[in-house]
C-alpha cells in the first residue's frame, strides 16, 4: 500500500492555525488594536465597512516598523515582544504569540503601510492567502495603517458562518470598548460605513467609562482601589441602582489585558450579595495588577483566560476589595460585613500599600503562605447543611386540607385528573385513577405560554397595547445593537419599541395579555437571554423571543399557587399540544404508574 501522509503546503497550514486566532472580525480588530498599543501609540483610529467584512483598518501613530520587520512581521511565530520561554513570565505587552498578523494574512487581503520616525521613506506590502504581491516604498506619516480586506474571501465555508452586521458589529464595539477602556490615555476613534460612531479622548478610566456610557454614571460610580505588596486592584463599580438584568457592562482586567472569568466575576456578584436582586449584575471596570510570573497568559489563543498562580487567593482580594469600597460608601449599613474573619485579615483590608513595603516584600515567598493559610475558606459553603435532610425526615410535605376535596374542580379532556397537590409550592402532583403526574410549574407555565403565543403570533401580530406612560430604556451601543436586530419581531410580538437616537428606545406599547405588567425589565431581560441563547440551536429570532418571554412570565420554584391557580395550571398543560416537555426541552412532568410504585415497594 503506499504512503498516504502529506504535509500540508503552507498556506492551508496557515489557514488552519488562523482558525484559532481569527474567528470573526472583531477577533482582528482585538489583534491590530492591540498592536497598535504595543507599538506606543497615543492615537488609534478604527475603521470598519460591512461590519468589518469588507475592511477592518487600524491606523496608529506608534512606533511603525523597518522595511526587513514589515516584511517579517506576516512570518509565523513573527514577534518582536519575547524571545525566550522565560520572557512569557515577565510579559507586559498584549501580543506575544506572534500569530496575529500570519493568520490574518492568511484568510483576507491585507495592505500594510509603515513607517519609522528615523526612516526617510515607509514601506508598503500587499498580501493576500499568505503570499506577498507587492512592497515598495512609500510616502506615508510616523506609525502603522494595516487594512484587512475581505475576510475569509479564500474560505467560503467559513465566511458563511459569519454573522448579520448586526452581530458582528456588536462583537466589534465590544472588543473597542474593552481596548478602549484598558487604555484611557490613548485616543481611539471607531468609524463604521464611513459614519464616526465613537471618539474617545484621552483622559482618566472614569472619564473614558464616561464618554462610552454616558455622562448620566457621573454620581453611580464607586472607586474601588487596595494596594497590597502582591497585588493591586483600581478601578469602578456601580452603585447597586446600576444593577441591570442585562449583563453586558462588566469588565474584569488583569495587568490591563481584558480577561473573562466567570469565577472572579462570582466574587465581585457575591460582594453585591443582599444590595441588588439576584439575578441582576451590577456595572463594574475593575483592573488587577499582579506580578506577571504569578500568571501564565499562554492559556488561551485568543489570550482571553490566563491561569493563576493560585485562583483563591484572588477571589478572596477581589470579594474583600468590592465590599470594602461598598461599605466605605455607606452602601452597606456596617463595616462589619458578613465575611469570614479570615477573609477580614487579608492584606487588602488590613495593610495600606507603600512604596518601602513593596521593596521589603519578597513576594512569592509571602504569597505563598499567606495563600495555604486562607486557601480553605470557600470550601465551606458547599458542604451540605445537615438540618435539610433533618427537616426531610420530620416534615414530609402535608397534603393541603383544602386538596381532597375539590369543591370547583375543572374538567380536563384527558387525562382525567382527580386531585392536585402542591409540593414544595415548586413542584404539582396531579392524581388520576391509575397514576400521578409530579408536574414542575414552571416548566409547565412555560409550555402553556409558550404554546399561546405561538397560535396568537401564528397568523397576525399579536395584539399591542399602548402603554400610558412610555418607559424609555437606554441601551450600551452593543446591546443597541441586538434591539436593532430583533424591533421587527418584537413588534409582531406585540412590543411597540421606538428608537429615539443615541441608543434610546421608548416603549410605547406592549402585549396586554401576555405582559399586563410591563416595565424596562421585560425588554432587559428578552435581550439579556436572547444574547445569550445557545448558539448550537438553530432557531427564528421570533421563537428565541416567545421562549425567553414564555420563560420570564412563567411561575417560578418556589412561588405558592392558589387552588384554582394549581387546578388551571394542569388543565392548560394538558391542553397543549407537546404538554410532556417545557419549550427548551426540559420534562414539564414525570407520570407515576401505580403499577410502577407497587413495584418499588416490592409488592
Ligand atoms: P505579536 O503581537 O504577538 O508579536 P503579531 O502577529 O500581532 O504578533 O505582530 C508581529 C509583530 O509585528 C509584532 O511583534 C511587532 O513587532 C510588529 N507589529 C505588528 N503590528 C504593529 C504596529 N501596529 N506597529 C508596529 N509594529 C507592529
Ligand atoms: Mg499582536
Amino acid at each position: 500500500m503506499a504512503d498516504v501522509i502529506t504535509l500540508l503546503p503552507e498556506n492551508i497550514a496557515n489557514q488552519i492555525a488562523a482558525g484559532e486566532v481569527i474567528q470573526r472580525p472583531a477577533s482582528a480588530v482585538k489583534e491590530l488594536l492591540e498592536n497598535a498599543v504595543d507599538a506606543g501609540a497615543t492615537e488609534i483610529q478604527l475603521i470598519v465597512n460591512d461590519a468589518g467584512k469588507t475592511l477592518v483598518q487600524v491606523i496608529d501613530n506608534g512606533c511603525g516598523m523597518s522595511e526587513t520587520d514589515a516584511r517579517m512581521c506576516f512570518e509565523r511565530h513573527a514577534t518582536s515582544k519575547i524571545k525566550t520561554i522565560e520572557d512569557l513570565f515577565h510579559i507586559r505587552t498584549m501580543g506575544f504569540r506572534g500569530e496575529a498578523l500570519a493568520s490574518i494574512a492568511a484568510v483576507s487581503q491585507v495592505e500594510l503601510k509603515t513607517k519609522r520616525k528615523e526612516d526617510a521613506a515607509g514601506t508598503y506590502i500587499e498580501i493576500e492567502n499568505s503570499v506577498v504581491l507587492r512592497q515598495e516604498p512609500v510616502a506615508v506619516p510616523d506609525g502603522t495603517s494595516i487594512a484587512m480586506k475581505n475576510l475569509f474571501f479564500n474560505i467560503p465555508a467559513r465566511r458563511n458562518f459569519l454573522k448579520s452586521d448586526a452581530v458582528e458589529m456588536r462583537h466589534i464595539v465590544e472588543e473597542f470598548t474593552r481596548v478602549g477602556l484598558a487604555f484611557p490615555a490613548i485616543r481611539f476613534s471607531l468609524t463604521a460605513n464611513h459614519q464616526p460612531l465613537y471618539l474617545l479622548e484621552p483622559g482618566s478610566l472614569k472619564q473614558r467609562m464616561l464618554q462610552l456610557w454616558g455622562n448620566s454614571y457621573q454620581n453611580k460610580l464607586i472607586t474601588i482601589k487596595e494596594e497590597t505588596d502582591y497585588l493591586n486592584i483600581y478601578g469602578f463599580a456601580g452603585k447597586p441602582e446600576t444593577a441591570k438584568r442585562t449583563r453586558g457592562d462588566q469588565y474584569f482586567f488583569v495587568n490591563r489585558r481584558y480577561i473573562k472569568s466567570p469565577y472572579l466575576h462570582h466574587a465581585i456578584l457575591s460582594a453585591y450579595q443582599d444590595l441588588i436582586p439576584a439575578d441582576s449584575h451590577p456595572l463594574y471596570v475593575l483592573f488587577l495588577e499582579i506580578d506577571p510570573s504569578q500568571i501564565d497568559v499562554n492559556v488561551h489563543p485568543a489570550k482571553q483566560e490566563i491561569k493563576f498562580e493560585d485562583e483563591k487567593i484572588i477571589y478572596a482580594f477581589v470579594q474583600a476589595a468590592v465590599r470594602h469600597a461598598l461599605a466605605q460608601f455607606s452602601i452597606t449599613p456596617s463595616l462589619d460585613f458578613d465575611l469570614d474573619p479570615a477573609i477580614q485579615q487579608l492584606p487588602a483590608i488590613q495593610q495600606p500599600f507603600t512604596d518601602d513595603k513593596r521593596k521589603e516584600a519578597e513576594a512569592g515567598a509571602i504569597f505563598r503562605t499567606f495563600t495555604q493559610k486562607h486557601q480553605a475558606h470557600f470550601i465551606e459553603k458547599h458542604k451540605m447543611d445537615p438540618s435539610v435532610w433533618k427537616n426531610f425526615y420530620e416534615k414530609p410535605a402535608p397534603a393541603p386540607e383544602s386538596a381532597s376535596s375539590p369543591s370547583e374542580r375543572l374538567e380536563f379532556p384527558s387525562p382525567e385528573i382527580f386531585s392536585v397537590f402542591p409540593l414544595h409550592n415548586t413542584y404539582l402532583i396531579a392524581q388520576t385513577a391509575n397514576s400521578f403526574f409530579l408536574i414542575h410549574q414552571q416548566a409547565a407555565h412555560e409550555r402553556i405560554l409558550y404554546e399561546k403565543m405561538k397560535q396568537a403570533g401564528k397568523q397576525n401580530p399579536i395584539p399591542s397595547q399602548r402603554t400610558l406612560f412610555p418607559a424609555t430604556l437606554e441601551l450600551s451601543p452593543a446591546d443597541a445593537a441586538v434591539m436593532e436586530e430583533i424591533i421587527p419581531e418584537l413588534q409582531w410580538l406585540g412590543f411597540l419599541i421606538e428608537p429615539f437616537g443615541n441608543n434610546t428606545y421608548i416603549i410605547q406599547g406592549v402585549p396586554g395579555d401576555i405582559t399586563p405588567n410591563p416595565d424596562n425589565s421585560v425588554i432587559e431581560i428578552l435581550l439579556e437571554q436572547y444574547k445569550h441563547f445557545n448558539p448550537d440551536i438553530k432557531v427564528s429570532v421570533k421563537e428565541k423571543l416567545i421562549r425567553s418571554l414564555a420563560r420570564q412570565h412563567a411561575v417560578k420554584g418556589g412561588t405558592k399557587l392558589s387552588e384554582n391557580e394549581m387546578y388551571k395550571l394542569v388543565q392548560d398543560l394538558f391542553r397543549c399540544e407537546t404538554p410532556a416537555f417545557a419549550p427548551d426541552g426540559k420534562p414539564a412532568y414525570i407520570e407515576f404508574s401505580k403499577d410502577q410504585l407497587e413495584a418499588m415497594f416490592g409488592r
